[in-house]
């Protein structure tokens, strides 16, 4: 067996058993495996990496470990201070677009609630879940370590918490979403853009008689079709806004004390 020395920084540390993080550790190896392989072999998807240094200097992901290697590997928020080094993706992707797996339907939701691109269907298989996040240019977000370490997924994030309310809050955190909230335009359903429109473009089936009456502004889904209006739902929805941006203030103010 040969062995080189390894060390994982910030949330990195999360997916490594408890006596290998914060600290540097040694690794056994046989042959001469790439570092995506060694480092998921450690327990930490690729798609959590950003930045990986072996003995000082900035490498890839198909990168050969050597006996003696020290390897330093970063996560993405790490490696915002560490910008002259070679990333390991060559550009973000601008406009964060999400695909979310099968068990995150309420995430889904909650994320498109607010106006973010959210794919989602309960019955998407990872294999085309594998398919769609790059073909799609989409941030594939997972409770599943063995989904993000497919080699085809480049953009993914494993989200930490397990209610829907605190997922939220970590995915708008975690990728800096605060500023880009657009609530209550998109479709909570399918996912399509909501347009304002005006009464005598609907079916009037789609509305009941009394918001017709009162001549309440409408949205309609430009997907399925399905047309929104400022009812007890939407009040609902409102309140629930308002809670999250609330808590995003404190976590703000959190993050600058
Ligand atoms: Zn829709």
């Amino acid at each position: 067996m040969r062995q080189s020395e390894f060390r994982f920084y910030a949330e990195l540390n999360d997916f490594l058993a408890k006596s290998r993080r914060q600290v540097d550790f040694a690794y056994p190896f046989r042959g001469t495996p790439s570092l995506k392989d060694a480092i998921e072999a450690l327990g930490v998807p690729h798609t959590e990496v950003e930045v990986i240094l072996v003995n000082g200097v900035s490498v890839a992901f198909d990168h050969r470990l050597h006996a003696g290697d020290r390897v330093s590997v970063y996560p993405v928020f790490e490696a915002l201070d560490v910008t002259p080094l070679v990333r390991l993706r060559p550009q973000p992707l601008r406009q964060p677009r999400f695909l979310l797996d099968v068990h995150l339907g309420r995430l889904a939701h909650r994320l498109r609630l607010f106006g973010f691109d959210a794919a989602y269907r309960n019955d998407w298989s990872d294999a085309q879940l594998a398919e769609i996040g790059p073909r799609e240019r989409r941030i594939v977000l997972t409770r599943d370590r063995g989904l993000l370490m497919r080699r085809a997924i480049t953009h993914g994030y494993y989200v930490r918490a397990t209610r829907p309310d605190l997922q939220l809050l970590e995915v708008l955190r975690r990728f800096d979403l605060g500023g880009s909230l657009r609530p209550l335009t998109r479709c909570l359903d399918c996912n399509g853009e909501l347009c304002t429109v005006t009464p005598e473009h609907i079916d009037p089936a789609s509305v009941p008689p009394d918001v017709e009456a009162r001549q309440l502004p409408l949205v309609r889904c430009s997907d399925c079709r399905r047309v929104y209006w400022e009812g007890s739902h939407v009040l609902r929805l409102r309140s629930v806004i308002a809670e999250v941006e609330r808590q995003l203030q404190v976590a703000r103010q959190e993050d600058l004390a």
